[in-house]
């Protein structure tokens, strides 16, 4: 019942991806709370398993994950040095030359990393601009130096090619760590490897690494079954009409636990041991309705993620990504970690 979490199947992805990059450290990116799943549970799991570097949005994801990994793990925050913020026993990187002189001058002597841009334009240093810094950031120790690629989900994206490019040009030369693959990077290939891998969404077992083993199961109880005669209407609006009578069966969750509203008749389903149960009518708040005629009798529970329908399948349905049905999952799911 709830939301199962498999943590050995997270490891196991870890370890895969890692191994596709032999001649790189590899990190593990527990942003956003482990991209919904528990970052304490997670990054303990994986230190356990060998990581020592973590990834985390926020100075704030850091400091709670500082109090569930032992003092050698470094926690790297990918946001930076913003002002007022508690860096203390994290490692901020450093996405401008603002940001540069900013960290330096309130932690001198505490461990930092660079971001470079190397065609995102999201985050990091542009080229002129790193230029203007190099000698002086190289001089003061960074832990590394990384950026970011847009469209490594798409093997033959020129942009690819490009961002591997300008990510040499800029780092030529530098005697640090370099980094610049997440999980799509790692599938690219050895160029993009370098010395520092970041899988994140592979590890949650979702694409591009279609190879990943599944790591949620989300089992939503039935409380109410009731028969529904041709004519009659299911939900708000009245968007569904059974045409010959059916049973449907009512669970409880809804979009206020992550399950979109865009699934309402999207041909996503609930599935009873293996066997699907259209959604029927809108996804309201607590509650999803499914047509179970095809059941011999009424399940306990019904599932929305399971091995038949993965979390990419209940995204391609909800007109999203794979990343934003996990992070989305609600609170209120009762968690359990195998
Ligand atoms: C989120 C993120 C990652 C992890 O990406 P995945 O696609 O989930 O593997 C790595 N690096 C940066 C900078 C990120 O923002």
């Amino acid at each position: 019942m709830g939301l199962q979490i498999d943590i050995q199947a997270i490891v196991a992805n870890w370890r895969a991806l890692a191994s596709m990059a032999p001649t790189a450290r590899a990190a593990a990116v527990v942003k956003a709370d482990a991209y919904g799943l528990g970052a304490g549970r997670v990054a303990a799991a994986l230190y356990e398993a060998g990581a020592r570097d973590f990834f985390v949005a926020l100075a704030r994801e850091g400091q709670v994950l500082r109090g569930h990994l032992p003092e050698d793990a470094r926690i790297n925050v990918l946001s930076g040095h913003m002002e007022g913020q508690d860096l203390s026993g994290l490692v901020p990187v450093l996405n401008s030359t603002e940001q540069f002189f900013r960290d330096r001058a309130m932690r001198p002597g505490q461990p930092f990393a660079l971001q470079l841009d190397s065609g995102m334009n999201r985050l990091g240093m542009e080229a002129a601009e790193w230029a203007s810094i190099r000698d002086e950031a190289l001089a003061a120790g960074p832990a590394f130096i990384m950026s970011h690629l847009a469209c490594a989900d798409e093997p033959e994206h020129p942009a690819n090619a490009s961002q591997l490019a300008a990510f040499r040009a800029m780092t030529e030369g530098c005697d640090v760590p370099l980094s610049l693959a997440a999980t799509g990077g790692i599938l690219l290939g050895k160029d993009y490897h370098f010395d520092l891998v970041r899988p994140g969404i592979g590890m949650y077992g979702g694409l591009p690494f279609a190879q990943a083993r599944p790591v949620v199961r989300l089992s939503l109880p039935v409380i109410q079954t009731r028969v529904v005669e041709p004519g009659e209407f299911v939900g708000y609006g009245s968007t569904w009409t059974a045409t010959e009578r059916c049973r449907i069966a009512t669970v409880a969750a809804g979009y206020a636990d992550g399950i979109f509203r865009a699934l309402s008749s999207s041909g996503a389903s609930l599935y009873a041991d293996g066997r699907p149960c259209p959604i029927v009518g809108r996804v309201s708040m607590d509650l999803v309705t499914a047509d179970v005629s095809a059941l011999d009798g009424v399940p306990a529970e019904l599932d929305l993620i399971c091995d038949e329908q993965p979390i990419d399948r209940v995204a391609d349905y909800a007109g999203t990504i794979g990343y934003e049905i996990l992070t989305s999952l609600g609170q209120r799911y009762e968690r359990t970690y195998l």
